[in-house]
């Protein structure tokens, strides 16, 4: 109704959540500023700021400045005053993402084993909760501690003790987390006894590391001296994080250990170019890759309507990954705002029967 609908799926939903937001009357919308991540990219990621801003003029918001929210300088608004100070919230950032992506690798295998229904997702509330009490206090060491306890919960909801068959979700990176705009397709494998299992957060932010790599071998990118400085010392940052949350995870009854994005690159570039960075680029054939590897035979892949990119390096790539991978079985689903949950179900009956 405000925004142009001929965009991908993903851009018209966050338009609407916003513009609902406005118009719910719990906000003082004379005191608000928006902010909207902007990773930028070659599809229609780039364009989210602009459509907000239509959009929200077309709903009577005129005056709601809208900002980037960006770690490059690209693509800041001219009209902002609002800079973010990287320097001070880097190291929570990166204690975020490790521990929301470790809460739900241990709700997925706790929520379709448990004995009682929506004990999982209790103790996943329960630590999303306190976890952002830790982000408000800018306090990785308290996040850190709270992931160990939340390691002990999950271990003592009690559980049955079967065999569950595994399916991987990945994708587009807004329906894969969001039920909403998944059609609860996760909540429905999860009632068929299904485990799901989503790749974390983190890897979709590493790529970057691969991406620019990539970019400077081919001319694309040119390597500032700054930047070369930066690069390996965030990257060691980063790792010794992710070695605090993996010993911290390894007490973690179904842990599994994380695979470096290098590891996925490799794979992906025989199968695609890794210049292919649109939408979740080369990082959709990387994850397959990884499934394959840990024994899993079944990934969905879910499409938002509109999203060219993950067509092209989704479907696209089909036929090379069933070459290389024979025994993967992969589903790829096109969601949209108007399907019929049906539609998606039966198919999915397919896959895990
Ligand atoms: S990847 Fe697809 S869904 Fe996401 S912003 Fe780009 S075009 Fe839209």
């Amino acid at each position: 109704m405000y925004g142009n609908n001929e965009v991908c799926y993903p851009s018209t939903l966050i338009l609407g959540d916003i513009i609902n937001t406005l118009q719910s009357g719990n906000y003082d919308v004379k005191d608000i500023v928006l902010a909207i991540t902007q990773t930028g990219g070659q599809c229609r990621a780039t364009n989210y700021l602009a459509q907000i801003k239509s959009g929200l003029q077309n709903a009577g918001f005129r005056d709601i400045p809208v900002i980037a929210l960006s770690s490059g300088g690209s693509y800041q608004n001219d009209e902002s005053e609002f800079k973010l100070e990287w320097q001070k919230v880097v190291k929570i950032a990166i204690d975020l993402v490790l521990y929301s992506d470790n809460l739900q690798q241990m709700h997925s295998a706790i929520s379709v084993r448990e004995k009682k229904t929506g004990a999982s997702l209790d103790v996943f509330n329960f630590y999303i909760e306190r976890g952002i009490d830790a982000v408000r206090a800018n306090s990785p060491k308290t996040l850190r501690r709270l992931m160990k306890e939340a390691v002990a919960d999950f271990n003592n909801v009690l559980i049955h003790d079967r065999n569950y068959t595994k399916v991987g979700l990945i994708g587009e990176i807004f329906l894969k987390y969001n039920n909403y705009a998944q059609a609860n397709i996760t909540e429905w494998l999860r009632s068929k006894e299904v485990e799901v299992s989503c790749p974390p957060l983190l890897d979709f932010l590493l790529q970057f590391f691969v991406n620019n790599k990539e970019n400077i071998k081919n001319g694309l990118d040119e390597e500032s001296i700054m930047g070369k400085a930066l690069k390996p010392l965030i990257w060691n940052l980063i790792n010794r994080k992710i070695r605090k949350y993996e010993k911290i995870m390894s007490g973690f009854k179904f842990f599994e250990p994380s695979e470096s994005i290098f590891a996925k690159a490799e794979s992906a570039s025989e199968v695609l170019s890794l210049s292919n960075q649109f939408g979740e680029g080369w990082l959709i054939a990387g994850e397959i890759a990884h499934y394959a590897r840990k024994g899993v035979n079944k990934v969905v892949c879910i499409q938002p309507f509109g999203c060219i990119a993950n067509h092209i390096i989704a479907k696209g790539v089909e036929k090379r990954l069933k070459t290389l991978y024979a025994n993967m079985n992969i589903l790829y689903l096109d969601i949209d705002g108007g399907i019929a949950e049906v539609n998606l179900q039966n198919r999915l009956h397919f896959m895990i029967s």
